[in-house]
Protein backbone atom coordinates (compact mmCIF):
# COMPACT_ATOMS: atom_id res chain seq x y z
CA UNK A 1 0.00 0.00 0.00
CA UNK A 2 1.07 3.21 -0.84
CA UNK A 3 2.19 5.37 2.19
CA UNK A 4 2.58 8.90 0.03
CA UNK A 5 -0.43 10.37 2.07
CA UNK A 6 0.56 9.32 5.45
CA UNK A 7 0.04 5.74 7.55
CA UNK A 8 -3.33 6.68 8.32
CA UNK A 9 -5.07 6.23 4.93
CA UNK A 10 -3.53 2.97 5.01
CA UNK A 11 -6.18 0.56 6.49
CA UNK A 12 -9.03 2.76 4.70
CA UNK A 13 -7.78 2.42 1.54
CA UNK A 14 -7.15 -1.44 2.22
CA UNK A 15 -10.46 -1.98 2.66
CA UNK A 16 -11.60 0.09 0.06
CA UNK A 17 -9.81 -2.79 -2.77
CA UNK A 18 -11.14 -5.75 -1.01
CA UNK A 19 -7.94 -6.13 1.32
CA UNK A 20 -7.96 -7.60 4.80
CA UNK A 21 -4.16 -7.54 5.29
CA UNK A 22 -1.31 -4.75 4.18
CA UNK A 23 2.36 -4.30 3.28
CA UNK A 24 3.56 -1.19 3.69
CA UNK A 25 7.41 0.41 3.74
CA UNK A 26 8.47 2.00 6.62
CA UNK A 27 10.03 5.05 4.28
CA UNK A 28 10.98 5.95 0.77
CA UNK A 29 12.72 2.15 0.37
CA UNK A 30 15.13 4.38 -2.86
CA UNK A 31 16.47 6.20 -0.07
CA UNK A 32 18.73 5.89 3.13
CA UNK A 33 16.92 8.77 5.12
CA UNK A 34 14.12 7.61 7.40
CA UNK A 35 12.11 9.08 10.16
CA UNK A 36 9.50 8.20 13.03
CA UNK A 37 6.12 8.74 12.01
CA UNK A 38 4.07 11.52 13.45
CA UNK A 39 2.21 11.05 16.62
CA UNK A 40 -1.18 12.50 14.36
CA UNK A 41 -0.27 9.84 12.18
CA UNK A 42 0.32 7.24 14.00
CA UNK A 43 -3.22 7.80 16.43
CA UNK A 44 -5.23 8.04 12.92
CA UNK A 45 -3.79 5.28 11.49
CA UNK A 46 -4.31 3.32 14.74
CA UNK A 47 -7.99 4.48 15.20
CA UNK A 48 -8.66 3.22 11.76
CA UNK A 49 -7.18 0.04 12.36
CA UNK A 50 -9.59 -0.47 14.81
CA UNK A 51 -12.42 1.71 12.92
CA UNK A 52 -12.38 -1.19 10.04
CA UNK A 53 -11.87 -4.20 12.11
CA UNK A 54 -8.24 -4.86 10.83
CA UNK A 55 -6.15 -7.63 12.68
CA UNK A 56 -2.95 -6.10 13.09
CA UNK A 57 -1.00 -10.04 12.65
CA UNK A 58 -1.92 -8.91 9.34
CA UNK A 59 0.19 -6.24 8.33
CA UNK A 60 3.80 -6.32 8.07
CA UNK A 61 6.56 -3.56 6.90
CA UNK A 62 9.11 -4.54 4.26
CA UNK A 63 12.57 -2.93 4.77
CA UNK A 64 14.24 -0.41 1.98
CA UNK A 65 15.95 -1.52 -1.38
CA UNK A 66 18.90 0.10 -0.34
CA UNK A 67 19.74 -2.00 2.97
CA UNK A 68 22.33 -4.64 2.47
CA UNK A 69 23.19 -6.06 5.90
CA UNK A 70 25.25 -9.13 4.06
CA UNK A 71 27.63 -6.44 2.53
CA UNK A 72 31.14 -6.74 3.28
CA UNK A 73 31.89 -3.10 2.77
CA UNK A 74 31.96 -2.02 6.04
CA UNK A 75 29.92 2.06 5.65
CA UNK A 76 26.95 0.05 3.52
CA UNK A 77 27.00 -2.23 6.39
CA UNK A 78 27.16 -0.19 9.19
CA UNK A 79 23.98 2.50 7.06
CA UNK A 80 22.31 -1.19 6.87
CA UNK A 81 22.31 -2.14 10.51
CA UNK A 82 21.53 1.51 11.39
CA UNK A 83 18.40 1.87 9.23
CA UNK A 84 16.91 -1.66 10.36
CA UNK A 85 17.49 -0.68 13.42
CA UNK A 86 15.11 2.64 12.67
CA UNK A 87 12.33 0.32 10.55
CA UNK A 88 11.96 -1.78 13.43
CA UNK A 89 11.21 1.47 15.80
CA UNK A 90 8.80 2.39 12.69
CA UNK A 91 7.24 -0.61 12.88
CA UNK A 92 6.79 -1.01 16.65
CA UNK A 93 5.25 2.37 17.29
CA UNK A 94 2.60 1.17 14.42
CA UNK A 95 1.82 -1.17 15.93
CA UNK A 96 3.16 -3.30 13.22
CA UNK A 97 4.61 -6.91 14.47
CA UNK A 98 6.85 -8.08 11.30
CA UNK A 99 9.69 -6.44 9.02
CA UNK A 100 10.38 -8.14 5.68
CA UNK A 101 13.96 -8.35 4.38
CA UNK A 102 15.75 -10.02 1.75
CA UNK A 103 18.65 -11.48 3.63
CA UNK A 104 21.23 -9.74 1.07
CA UNK A 105 24.04 -9.98 -1.09
CA UNK A 106 27.40 -10.78 -0.35
CA UNK A 107 28.67 -9.40 -3.48
CA UNK A 108 31.27 -11.72 -4.24
CA UNK A 109 32.40 -12.17 -0.94
CA UNK A 110 30.96 -15.94 -0.55
CA UNK A 111 28.35 -17.24 1.01
CA UNK A 112 29.78 -17.95 4.65
CA UNK A 113 30.54 -14.34 4.94
CA UNK A 114 27.61 -13.11 3.96
CA UNK A 115 25.42 -14.88 6.28
CA UNK A 116 28.13 -14.09 9.34
CA UNK A 117 27.52 -10.16 8.08
CA UNK A 118 23.88 -11.00 8.34
CA UNK A 119 23.66 -12.42 11.68
CA UNK A 120 25.66 -10.40 13.17
CA UNK A 121 23.54 -7.48 12.05
CA UNK A 122 20.28 -9.05 13.67
CA UNK A 123 21.94 -9.98 17.25
CA UNK A 124 22.67 -6.08 17.39
CA UNK A 125 19.20 -5.33 15.81
CA UNK A 126 17.78 -7.60 18.52
CA UNK A 127 19.27 -5.98 21.42
CA UNK A 128 18.42 -2.38 20.30
CA UNK A 129 14.40 -2.97 19.23
CA UNK A 130 13.48 -5.81 20.89
CA UNK A 131 9.21 -6.50 19.83
CA UNK A 132 9.70 -6.60 16.06
CA UNK A 133 10.27 -9.42 14.12
CA UNK A 134 12.38 -9.83 11.16
CA UNK A 135 10.74 -12.06 8.62
CA UNK A 136 13.25 -13.09 5.47
CA UNK A 137 12.13 -13.66 2.60
CA UNK A 138 13.23 -15.97 -0.19
CA UNK A 139 15.17 -14.45 -3.27
CA UNK A 140 16.60 -16.01 -6.54
CA UNK A 141 20.04 -17.10 -7.11
CA UNK A 142 21.83 -13.75 -8.51
CA UNK A 143 24.10 -11.11 -7.81
CA UNK A 144 25.31 -12.89 -4.84
CA UNK A 145 22.02 -13.22 -3.11
CA UNK A 146 21.46 -15.03 -0.27
CA UNK A 147 17.95 -16.73 0.56
CA UNK A 148 17.62 -18.78 -2.61
CA UNK A 149 17.03 -21.85 -0.45
CA UNK A 150 16.16 -23.09 3.07
CA UNK A 151 18.94 -24.67 4.35
CA UNK A 152 20.82 -20.60 4.02
CA UNK A 153 17.89 -19.63 6.03
CA UNK A 154 18.59 -22.08 8.38
CA UNK A 155 22.13 -20.92 8.95
CA UNK A 156 20.87 -17.36 9.02
CA UNK A 157 18.37 -18.31 12.16
CA UNK A 158 21.33 -20.84 13.46
CA UNK A 159 23.30 -17.93 14.21
CA UNK A 160 20.99 -15.54 15.79
CA UNK A 161 20.23 -15.21 19.15
CA UNK A 162 17.16 -14.00 19.26
CA UNK A 163 15.92 -16.76 16.73
CA UNK A 164 12.20 -17.17 17.95
CA UNK A 165 12.15 -13.15 16.43
CA UNK A 166 12.89 -14.47 12.92
CA UNK A 167 9.94 -15.80 11.09
CA UNK A 168 9.92 -16.35 6.71
CA UNK A 169 8.10 -15.04 3.68
CA UNK A 170 7.26 -17.09 0.98
CA UNK A 171 7.33 -14.86 -2.47
CA UNK A 172 5.63 -17.19 -4.86
CA UNK A 173 7.75 -15.23 -8.29
CA UNK A 174 10.60 -15.33 -6.64
CA UNK A 175 10.13 -19.53 -5.24
CA UNK A 176 8.74 -19.86 -9.15
CA UNK A 177 11.68 -18.16 -10.74
CA UNK A 178 14.47 -19.81 -8.50
CA UNK A 179 12.78 -22.99 -8.96
CA UNK A 180 10.15 -24.17 -7.12
CA UNK A 181 7.56 -25.36 -8.97
CA UNK A 182 4.58 -23.87 -7.11
CA UNK A 183 2.05 -24.51 -9.78
CA UNK A 184 2.64 -28.22 -9.35
CA UNK A 185 1.33 -30.66 -6.41
CA UNK A 186 4.65 -32.62 -6.63
CA UNK A 187 7.16 -29.13 -6.26
CA UNK A 188 4.23 -27.90 -3.49
CA UNK A 189 5.36 -30.64 -1.58
CA UNK A 190 8.81 -30.41 -1.77
CA UNK A 191 8.99 -26.47 -0.85
CA UNK A 192 6.64 -27.25 2.09
CA UNK A 193 8.62 -30.23 3.14
CA UNK A 194 12.49 -28.58 2.79
CA UNK A 195 10.51 -25.56 4.87
CA UNK A 196 9.43 -27.84 7.68
CA UNK A 197 13.58 -29.86 7.52
CA UNK A 198 14.99 -27.24 7.56
CA UNK A 199 13.22 -24.41 9.77
CA UNK A 200 9.78 -25.51 10.73
CA UNK A 201 7.32 -24.57 8.75
CA UNK A 202 5.55 -22.76 11.55
CA UNK A 203 8.05 -20.03 10.62
CA UNK A 204 6.16 -19.04 7.80
CA UNK A 205 4.30 -15.94 8.29
CA UNK A 206 3.62 -14.84 5.48
CA UNK A 207 2.80 -15.56 1.70
CA UNK A 208 3.44 -12.79 -1.37
CA UNK A 209 1.71 -13.94 -3.51
CA UNK A 210 3.03 -12.35 -7.11
CA UNK A 211 3.00 -13.97 -10.94
CA UNK A 212 5.92 -13.97 -12.64
CA UNK A 213 7.14 -12.71 -16.05
CA UNK A 214 9.72 -15.70 -16.24
CA UNK A 215 10.37 -19.32 -16.69
CA UNK A 216 10.94 -21.92 -13.74
CA UNK A 217 14.64 -21.62 -12.88
CA UNK A 218 15.15 -18.51 -14.61
CA UNK A 219 16.75 -16.81 -11.52
CA UNK A 220 15.11 -13.29 -12.72
CA UNK A 221 12.57 -12.05 -10.49
CA UNK A 222 10.30 -9.71 -12.13
CA UNK A 223 6.41 -9.91 -10.80
CA UNK A 224 3.07 -9.61 -12.99
CA UNK A 225 -0.34 -9.54 -12.23
CA UNK A 226 -2.28 -12.45 -10.77
CA UNK A 227 -3.10 -14.86 -13.81
CA UNK A 228 -1.43 -13.09 -16.75
CA UNK A 229 1.88 -14.82 -16.00
CA UNK A 230 3.70 -18.05 -16.09
CA UNK A 231 2.39 -19.16 -12.48
CA UNK A 232 -1.31 -18.23 -13.88
CA UNK A 233 -5.06 -18.79 -12.28
CA UNK A 234 -4.68 -22.47 -12.50
CA UNK A 235 -1.35 -22.64 -11.22
CA UNK A 236 -2.50 -20.49 -8.39
CA UNK A 237 -5.48 -22.36 -7.91
CA UNK A 238 -3.10 -25.72 -7.04
CA UNK A 239 -0.70 -23.83 -4.87
CA UNK A 240 -3.52 -22.46 -2.99
CA UNK A 241 -5.26 -26.03 -2.57
CA UNK A 242 -2.80 -26.50 -0.13
CA UNK A 243 -4.00 -25.71 3.23
CA UNK A 244 -0.97 -24.64 5.01
CA UNK A 245 0.06 -22.12 2.15
CA UNK A 246 -4.06 -21.22 1.76
CA UNK A 247 -3.93 -20.02 5.36
CA UNK A 248 -0.93 -17.53 5.70
CA UNK A 249 -2.13 -14.12 4.82
CA UNK A 250 -1.41 -13.05 1.52
CA UNK A 251 0.64 -9.82 0.47
CA UNK A 252 0.11 -8.50 -3.49
CA UNK A 253 2.80 -7.15 -5.12
CA UNK A 254 2.13 -7.07 -8.53
CA UNK A 255 2.69 -4.00 -11.11
CA UNK A 256 0.15 -1.42 -10.57
CA UNK A 257 -1.69 1.06 -7.98
CA UNK A 258 -4.58 0.55 -6.27
CA UNK A 259 -7.28 -0.11 -8.94
CA UNK A 260 -5.18 -3.21 -10.70
CA UNK A 261 -4.58 -4.32 -6.67
CA UNK A 262 -8.16 -4.30 -6.44
CA UNK A 263 -8.17 -6.54 -9.82
CA UNK A 264 -5.65 -8.69 -8.61
CA UNK A 265 -7.79 -9.66 -5.07
CA UNK A 266 -11.14 -10.07 -6.86
CA UNK A 267 -9.23 -12.47 -9.16
CA UNK A 268 -7.17 -14.24 -5.69
CA UNK A 269 -11.26 -14.53 -4.43
CA UNK A 270 -12.58 -16.04 -7.27
CA UNK A 271 -10.06 -18.61 -7.22
CA UNK A 272 -10.37 -18.98 -3.25
CA UNK A 273 -14.06 -19.86 -4.48
CA UNK A 274 -13.26 -22.43 -6.90
CA UNK A 275 -11.17 -24.31 -5.10
CA UNK A 276 -12.80 -27.98 -3.28
CA UNK A 277 -10.83 -28.74 -0.52
CA UNK A 278 -11.07 -32.29 0.92
CA UNK A 279 -12.49 -31.02 4.52
ZN1 LIG B 1 8.27 -10.23 -2.28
Amino acid sequence: MPIGGGFAKVPGETVEIGGNAFQIFPHNPRQWAARMPSDDDVVRFLRDVKKYELNPEYFMCHSGYLINIASTKDDVWKKSVELLELEMKICAKLGIKYLNIHPGSHLGAGEASGIEKITTALNIVFKKEKTVSILLENVVKKGGNIGYNYAQMRKIIEGCESSDRIGLTFDTCHGYDAGYDVTDPSGIQKLYGEIEREVGINRLKFIHLNDTKNVLGSQKDRHENIGNGNIGLEGFKVFLSNHTFSSIPLILETPGDNLEHAQDIAKVKEIYQSIVYDH
